[in-house]
């Protein structure tokens, strides 16, 4: 898409980033009849991927998802315990090509009439709207509302003195499987501090990594490579066939306490959303993006062209909070209890099977909420 660069910058809505809670808050509003420009610094939507791309089945109540960006079905996770004994659970859902997934969202809302800008970074965000840098300029844009979903590292979250500041580090390799698959593998181990390793199958490849606290990092790259050589000795995947390297932070503090402040919306890993436990966030920043966008066209028709009530723009937060909240704050108090585990904060638990049973999402004993 060629960009009009001429100006003047102004729209009712302006999304800050095309991932999933970007493209589906610009879906949604453009959608409404709202004028939203979607901006994202990256040059190419959804590249490079940061995702290990599995979603649930059930992300299809929320959007119309796309069958070619659908890379496997996955109907169970098997879960293996240091002790090498395993566990599979239903986990019925897609693995998908995170970059097609991205972008075809992304151009579901262009369809409604929204204004794409790739390769424009905000700078910082005013009471008007933000300053950005697009090559070696930059222009001001003003909007009546912000829906701030620029991931982890959020600047609208810095500029409403909301910050994600809790993280595990993931890093991931896509390399050829051996034998197609049709479920996914977590591999839990003391040397994965708070994270695990993954194997999620997408075709003849699949995505292999590792995640664990920010405070381990140094020790992830090696962690990965064992678990590569791992995996290659059970003859899963070949030798040497990693195609993609991939990496990113993953928000594991829960929400934020402030989602909305004045005419700003946060969505996503920006509003903190993803899963504290098993750091999935594509669903919660769907579901987040559509709520934000949905009430920003409501408060603009209700504004009838003036300026935005900041008070009709409040309801965001309960409307996302009614599908994510109690979800989110269990698994934010597993998380302490699983992070207290791996530092010797506590002797809760003997072993690291006796943690994850209790802490991770697929064994029974995690919905039996002790709070
Ligand atoms: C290695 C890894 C594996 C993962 N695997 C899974 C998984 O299997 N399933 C799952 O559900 N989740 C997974 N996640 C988490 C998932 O990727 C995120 O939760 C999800 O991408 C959040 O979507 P978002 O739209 O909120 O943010 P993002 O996808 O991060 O999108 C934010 C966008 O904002 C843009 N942006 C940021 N700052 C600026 C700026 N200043 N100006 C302009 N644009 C900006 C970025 O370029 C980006 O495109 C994984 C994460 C990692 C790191």
């Amino acid at each position: 898409m060629v960009m009009d660069m001429t100006g003047p910058f102004k729209c009712d809505v302006l999304v800050i980033g095309a991932g999933p809670a970007g493209a589906t808050a610009a879906l949604e509003a453009a959608r409404a009849g709202a004028d939203v420009m979607i901006i994202d610094r990256k040059h190419v939507i959804g590249e490079p991927i940061a995702c290990a791309g599995y979603i649930p089945a059930w992300i299809t109540q929320h959007i119309k998802l796309n069958k070619k960006c659908i890379e496997n079905k996955v109907a169970f996770m098997r879960t293996f315990m240091p002790d090498g004994s395993t566990d599979d659970t239903k986990t019925p859902g897609y693995i998908v090509d995170r970059a097609a997934f991205d972008r075809d969202l992304v151009r579901q809302g262009l369809k409604h009439g929204a204004k794409l800008y790739a390769g424009m970074t905000v700078l910082k965000l005013n009471e008007n709207g933000a300053e950005v840098r697009y090559k070696n300029d930059t222009y001001k844009i003003e909007s009546k509302i912000t829906i701030g979903a620029d991931g982890p590292k959020s600047v609208t979250g810095k500029y409403l003195g909301a910050r994600v500041t809790e993280f595990i580090i993931a890093k991931q390799y896509e390399m050829m499987l051996k034998e197609p698959m049709d479920y996914s593998e977590v591999y839990f181990s003391d040397d994965y501090t708070g994270g695990y390793a993954w194997l999620f199958p997408k075709g003849k490849y699949a995505n292999v990594g590792v995640g664990m606290i920010k405070s381990d990092a140094l020790k992830m790259p090696a962690r990965l490579e064992q678990f590569v050589e791992m995996l290659v000795e059970q003859n899963k995947i070949h030798h040497n066939s990693n195609i993609r390297t991939a990496e990113g932070l993953v928000p594991i503090g829960g929400p934020l306490q402030c989602t909305v402040k004045n005419n700003v919306m946060l969505a996503g890993d920006a509003a903190g959303l993803t899963h504290p436990i098993t750091g999935a966030g594509i669903l919660s920043a769907v579901i987040s993006g559509k709520e934000a966008g949905t009430v920003a066209a409501e408060a603009l028709a209700k504004a009838k062209g003036d300026k935005v009530n900041p008070d009709d723009l409040k309801r965001y937060e309960k409307e996302w909070q009614c599908f994510l909240s109690s979800d989110l704050e269990l698994a934010y108090n597993r998380r302490k209890l699983l992070n207290g585990y791996y530092l010797k904060e506590h002797d809760k638990f003997k072993t690291l099977a006796d943690a994850e049973r209790k802490c991770w999402v697929v064994f029974k004993g995690y919905y039996h909420d002790d709070k």
